[in-house]
């Protein structure tokens, strides 16, 4: 079984069968250090998984040190480690058991183990977080998601999709139907942690067929696309990473911006539309090109840093030293020191009382729901296909008095 990174891997699958090119394009591109949520994530599985071989009781009741000793966790996930994650695995953990409760007893249930679709495309493969299978019955795949700020949904989930056409072959294609489910517990949905899709072992084989092979082969077309849409930022792709900046995504942004750099010579040269005179198609536009425009300028600035530092010359620009703030050599030290002479309230800042959330995660919830309040904020934009549900303008609720 083919193991390691795919560069057409499943993870990544929403991105480049939308943007084939985008494979070529990240190739040359040095993966930026993992942020904190994907190392939390990974922390969150390695801990899963420990806990779907050995037993969760047996595995949520490890020090650290025992988990690392044992190779469950490695030492920097360990960092992760608390009773918030816990919790949030035994949903996950919960969920895959009482399948495997329910299943007939000749059913096969695995635990991150690889798959290949080499049928398809060589460099198509990966590992499976859980599956049960039932003969000429359901095929359950389990996908832990860890993040909390993009839900994923479950439907058209070509990641999903990929791993379970994966766990299909594996087994020579004997069930009935396929039954992928996300567990992502901490991620609001109305639908709630535990959402699952079913499709027939056709539907997913005709997929394969139709969608994914032939993107995946496109991958490696010198005249393969690039192709902007959600998937850039949903997908974190790595051109438009740690300053990167795609050329498509600069493209579109140049058009949304409606600014043709040949024509500019100052600022004054770019001639933004007003935001009344546009048409609600363009504003649509400009509201789904936006974050990419940010991210796109963000990443112009750290190239032209990285020019200067080195010591090219961008026009009209030079590097200066960030602002500084003096700060204290010895706190504890200048402490002692300065009591002796002054008030307490003179050299201390107010004790501040810590958030809602973070008071929860500290004491629990217990006796702290009547102090705290939830005030109006207003409305603001998202994208139709975002968790919250919609509310009505204030123009429709006056509509409705009426
Ligand atoms: S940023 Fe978007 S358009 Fe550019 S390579 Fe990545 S997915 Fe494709």
């Amino acid at each position: 079984m083919t193991t390691g990174h795919s560069s057409i891997g499943g993870s990544s699958a929403k991105r480049w069968i939308n943007c084939p090119g985008s494979v070529q394009l990240c190739a040359g591109i040095t993966a930026p250090p993992p942020k904190d949520y994907a190392l939390e994530g990974t922390a969150a599985h390695s801990f899963a998984e420990a806990c779907l071989k050995h037993g969760y009781e047996k595995v949520a009741g490890m020090t650290k040190d025992t988990l690392i000793a044992h190779g469950f966790i490695t030492e920097e996930e360990s960092k992760w480690i608390d009773k918030e994650l816990k919790t949030h695995v035994k949903i996950y953990f919960d969920t895959v058991m009482d399948c495997v409760h329910k299943a007939h007893k000749s059913a096969i249930f695995e635990v991150e183990k690889g798959f290949d679709l080499k049928h398809l495309h060589p460099d198509l493969y990966g590992t499976n977080d859980a599956l049960i299978g039932e003969f000429m019955g359901t095929l359950t795949v389990f996908d832990l998601k860890y993040g909390k700020g993009n839900l994923v949904d479950v439907k058209e989930n070509y990641q999903l999709m990929y791993y379970a056409l994966g766990a299909l072959a594996k087994y020579d294609w004997c069930f009935h139907d396929v039954k992928m489910v996300i567990v992502q517990p901490r991620a609001y949905s109305a639908e709630g942690a535990i959402r699952s899709h079913t499709m027939t072992v056709e539907d997913l084989v005709a997929w394969g067929e139709n969608v994914l092979q032939p993107a995946a082969r496109k991958t490696a077309s010198p005249s393969a696309p690039l192709v902007p849409g959600a998937w850039c930022h949903e997908n974190f792709c790595p051109a438009i990473s740690g300053g990167q900046t795609c050329p498509a995504v600069m493209k579109e942004a140049y058009a949304v911006a409606q600014i043709e750099f040949s024509d500019v010579s100052t600022a004054e040269d770019i001639c933004f539309p007003e935001p009344s005179a546009m048409a609600p198609v363009d504003v649509a536009k400009v509201l789904t090109f936006a974050p990419l425009l940010s991210a796109w300028s963000k990443g112009v600035v750290i190239y032209a840093q990285s020019l200067m530092e080195q010591g090219l010359s961008v026009p009209g620009f030079k590097l200066i030293a960030k602002r500084s703030i003096r700060r204290w050599k010895n706190p504890e030290q200048t402490a002692e020191l300065l009591i002796l002479d002054h008030r307490e309230d003179q050299l201390f800042e107010p004790k501040k009382l810590k958030s809602v959330a973070q008071m929860e995660k500290a004491i629990g919830k217990e006796g702290l729901t009547d102090l705290w309040e939830q005030p109006d904020n207003g409305v603001k934009i998202a994208p139709e296909s975002h968790k919250s549900q919609a509310v009505k303008s204030s123009a429709e609720l006056d509509f409705e008095k009426i």
